[in-house]
């Protein structure tokens, strides 16, 4: 199964041909830095689900006899140690606005049981904070006794409470790591990147990781056109085998009106995951290009416009973009919000300070997320598209100056630094880590463009 074709050198030709250019986005999901587990497989796009062992561990176990992590519980399912027989078992999905006394309610148990468990140790206030859709389990004695309450938060986490020989709980936490795989999928764009990427299988999350990463090459408010194309390979999690969510991107390329981009996922000696092209320059650029992912420019930076409300001719010093009212709008870059208020013109605004040069200014928002001097990261959500103040309509009207001067927001950031690339001490340390990867990506993608070639040649004959 395991098929190490090498790519071809006109492949890798191909590749390096489209990677001179320099480009950087964001990582957003830094936080799954799940080990990697490769399968290269079968031109088939599927992720396959294998049957493996499942990795549990007792992450933590305290009170005043540790409870072990038994056979059972290692055999697979998060289960607690086996508890005596003649138990009644009772479990309760937790729904919006339930609290703890509610539960013990419903399941019967009094009331003098919650308090002692709730007195056992800081772990049981835990208990206290229950999210909708977590269950708990009680298990009750013949008398009506509490032995113990299990709490799963999700699928991969367990907390557990067992009463003890001194009639006190303990406490312990269990934890499974799910199983990743590597799946892969291809499209080509007909109407949009949703419609597409819905098509070929991908979450709307994913898609929006897709464009987030190349977000500062390609405009996808105003830049795809159709025949473009990606292919992305990604993590999904399977637990028992069956698919409970997916992980990062690991590698993706994307054609925007012929042009090439390709992307690979590293978790750099610092543990934070970020985006890079194949030579190790970062995807993430100091400022995205556009701070909403959704919309349309409805009218561009122009120093001699005629103004639609006022009919005179007023600069407009930003660009406009028409989008749905409550489209997250986000910081462009790192920065701190130093204006963050409401105003008759503005209606709800947002400024923000990058740097000693540059400040970025977001108007007519419908909410504001961020407050006054508060700090920003590239893409944090500081508002929502609105129409308050002076708009005919629902949109972000949006400025970037440079040492207090309006430059036209759709052009400057391409003239503006990038972040880090990766640095030459760490290169080799990349490359082991990214090479696999995007190999593993072009072995996904070969067929497709073999099949390309031929169509090509067909029509040469013709
Ligand atoms: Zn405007």
């Amino acid at each position: 199964m395991q098929d190490q074709r090498k790519p071809t050198p006109r492949l890798l030709g191909t590749l390096r041909q489209h990677f001179p250019r320099t480009h950087a986005l964001t990582a957003g999901a830094a936080s799954f830095a799940l080990a990697l587990t490769m399968f290269v497989s079968t031109p088939e796009v599927e992720a396959r689900r294998l049957s493996l062992p499942v990795n549990l561990s007792t992450a933590e176990v305290t009170g005043p006899e540790a409870v072990p992590a038994t056979p059972e519980a290692a055999a697979g399912k998060v289960e607690p140690p086996a508890i005596a027989t003649s138990l009644r078992s009772q479990s309760l999905t937790v729904q919006s606005g339930d609290t703890l006394s509610d539960l013990f309610q419903r399941a019967n148990v009094n009331a003098a049981d919650m308090y002692k468990l709730l007195a056992s140790g800081k772990e049981a206030k835990q208990l206290a904070r229950l999210t909708p859709g977590e269950e708990l389990t009680f298990h009750i004695d013949d008398d009506g006794a509490l032995q113990s309450l299990e709490l799963h938060r999700d699928r991969l986490n367990l907390i557990e409470f067992t009463r003890g020989e001194a009639d006190d709980f303990r406490y312990a936490r269990h934890q499974r790591e799910a199983d990743s795989y590597s799946a892969y999928r291809e499209a080509e764009i007909d109407s949009s990147l949703f419609v597409a990427g819905s098509n070929a299988g991908l979450s709307q999350s994913l898609i929006m990781e897709m464009a987030e990463v190349f977000s500062s090459d390609i405009d996808f408010a105003l830049d795809i056109r159709k025949g473009d194309r990606f292919s992305v390979m990604y993590e999904e999690k399977f637990l028992d085998g069956e698919k409970i969510g997916n992980g990062p991107i690991q590698a993706v390329s994307f054609t925007n009106q012929g042009k090439t981009f390709s992307a690979v996922r590293y978790v750099d000696s610092n543990g934070d995951a970020n985006y890079y092209t194949p030579d190790g320059k970062s995807m993430r650029k100091a400022f995205i290009r556009t701070p909403v992912d959704i919309g349309r420019i409805s009218s561009h930076f122009n120093p001699r416009r005629l103004h639609p409300i006022f009919k005179t001719r007023r600069p407009h010093n930003g660009t406009d973009y028409a989008a749905p009212r409550g489209t997250p709008v986000y910081a462009v870059g790192d920065g701190r919000v130093i204006k963050a208020g409401y105003s008759k013109a503005n209606g709800n605004y947002v400024f923000v300070q990058h740097g000693e040069r540059y400040v970025t200014r977001y108007l007519h928002l419908h909410q504001r997320k961020v407050k006054s001097g508060q700090r920003v990261k590239q893409r944090q959500v500081i508002g929502t598209v609105g129409a308050t103040g002076y708009a005919t309509g629902p949109h972000l009207h949006y400025e970037f100056l440079v040492n207090g001067h309006h430059r036209n927001p759709a052009t400057i950031v391409r003239k503006l630094p990038k972040a880090k690339s990766v640095p030459e001490a760490e290169m080799a340390r990349f490359k082991s880590q990214t090479q696999p990867l995007l190999a593993q990506l072009e072995n996904y993608e070969q067929p497709a463009l073999a099949q390309r070639d031929t169509d090509n040649n067909d029509n040469s004959v013709n």
